[in-house]
């Protein structure tokens, strides 16, 4: 059966979404670090991501807490709110993207008493996206559609300006003001497949 379930749009800067993919298929083996996630209303906003300091190997990415909590400390250590740091990534190199039931443990573990986005990738350039809500219920949802989007830098934006300037030319001012669409007024409905429990918690790899 189907349920449908309110929840918040994942959105991320493209030039952020590009770092993600690059550390992806810059590294032969899998591989992982944190992000920053601030909420906007209703919109969840990746704003950047990291790379830690990590030994990996063919099959794991060993992002122990050791390397997590070094991060967090100088996270801390420069001022920067440790609220934020709402993002876990990780790369499945040549593999297919999916949950291990060690992905599933880590994501639980940095969920507690709050939330994570997690996100796996490979190197074919495929995504997975998963919001887990920590507590004792834990509920998650899986395959979560992520907005990747651009802004317009000053550059580009007084460049256009220059451009539209010497070419554009208005013959009458507009009366009316626009009002514009204002993202995350409200959350994103999915459809969704509601799994057993189990999933939750040891989904088969
Ligand atoms: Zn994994």
């Amino acid at each position: 059966m189907s349920a449908r379930v309110v929840c918040p749009k994942i959105r991320i800067e493209a030039k952020v979404w590009e770092k993600l993919l690059a550390y992806i298929q810059a590294c032969p083996q899998e591989v992982g670090g944190l992000g920053v996630v601030e909420q906007r209303l209703n919109t969840l906003v990746v704003t950047d991501i990291f790379l830690l300091e990590q030994k990996v190997t063919a099959a794991t990415t060993d992002l122990n807490n050791g390397a997590i909590a070094r991060f967090v400390a100088d996270w801390v250590r420069r001022g920067r709110n440790i609220g934020t740091l709402r993002l876990w990534w990780h790369s499945h190199a040549t593999m297919s993207v999916f949950w291990s039931s060690t992905d599933l443990a880590t994501i639980k573990d940095l969920a507690d008493g709050g939330w994570l986005l997690a996100i796996v990738g490979n190197h074919k350039g495929e995504t997975r996206a998963r919001l887990q809500l920590g507590g004792e219920v834990g509920v998650a949802i899986d395959d979560l559609p992520i907005d990747v989007y651009t802004t317009v830098s000053e550059e580009a934006r007084s460049l256009a300006m220059a451009e539209v300037g010497a070419k554009v030319r208005t013959s009458r001012t507009f009366l009316g003001s626009f009002r514009e669409p204002r993202h995350g007024d409200e959350g994103t409905v999915i459809v969704a497949d509601i799994e057993s429990g189990s999933g939750l918690f040891g989904e088969k790899s």
